[in-house]
């Protein structure tokens, strides 16, 4: 069983106006990852949101040092972006879609993703979204360690770091051996 894990497309991450944007770069795999969605949808696999969530009041939080505030829990800029967005409002009651607000950069890091995964006995995780060598990264890597085979569409996944993308595409083949389609 396979399932698709969409990683943080939202407004901060990809729209002009974002906190934290991957701009053009980011728009311009719009069409692949709706694509990609919309097939999973149909088949009825499962769809996993796992969405960058911060509150402002969470001053322990490491990322506070690093990044200006963004995908504020609850605000415009956590929305998914573009037709992705509107993908998700049309089929977001199905019980075949789920949405994780996460913490941290890995979509697994204290959330309960392993778990949905394991009961539909899924061990296949399909990943897209931003940014390429940051929450795609951390998550794939947790998936490697969880013995999860990782499938990486590399027209749906995105960085404002060109060279870090490329990295991160041959890091994912050559080390955590997973299928680049
Ligand atoms: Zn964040």
């Amino acid at each position: 069983m396979k399932a698709l894990i969409s990683i943080d497309y939202t407004n901060d991450f990809v729209a002009d106006n974002g906190a934290l944007t991957t701009g053009s770069v980011g728009q311009h795999i719009e069409s692949e990852i709706v694509k990609v969605t919309q097939s999973f949808i149909k088949d009825n696999h499962f769809v996993v949101f796992a969405i960058d969530a911060h509150d402002p009041s969470d001053s322990y939080h490491p990322e506070n040092k690093l990044f200006p505030p963004h995908n504020l829990i609850g605000t415009s800029g956590q929305q998914l972006f573009g037709r992705l967005d509107s993908l998700y409002q049309k089929h977001k009651n199905s019980n075949h879609l789920y949405w994780i607000n996460k913490r941290h950069y890995s979509a697994f890091c204290g959330t309960d993703l392993d778990l949905r995964l394991r009961e539909r006995h899924i061990s296949e995780i399909h990943l897209t979204g931003v940014c390429t060598d940051i929450c795609i990264l951390h998550t794939a890597v947790d998936a490697y360690n969880l013995g999860y085979n990782i499938v990486i569409h590399q027209n749906a996944v995105a960085s404002f770091d060109p060279v870090g993308h490329q990295w991160a595409l041959n890091h994912f083949k050559n080390t955590l051996g997973a299928t680049i389609v």
